[in-house]
């Protein structure tokens, strides 16, 4: 019951899995089709468009808490 993982890799040869839909995919690629490349650009741009909202969002709680203790002080 061992080894299988083995075998499939003997059979396939080097390769990972396609980042969006997890199929097997050559080395040298890192998706497996157009249609998942242009998903995972979709994904990308969301994720950076994210990160950049909480990142003024940080800013914004920073710039508030900043007042706040010129306020208090
Ligand atoms: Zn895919």
């Amino acid at each position: 019951m061992s080894g299988w993982k083995e075998k499939i890799q003997k059979k396939y040869g080097p390769h990972h899995h396609c980042v969006i839909c997890g199929r097997a995919v050559p080395e040298e690629k890192k998706y497996c089709s157009q249609e998942c490349r242009d998903s995972a650009i979709t994904y990308e741009k969301k994720q950076k468009k994210r990160s950049k909202i909480q990142m003024y969002f940080l800013i914004g709680i920073m710039a508030v808490m900043f007042i706040f203790m010129f306020l208090l002080s």
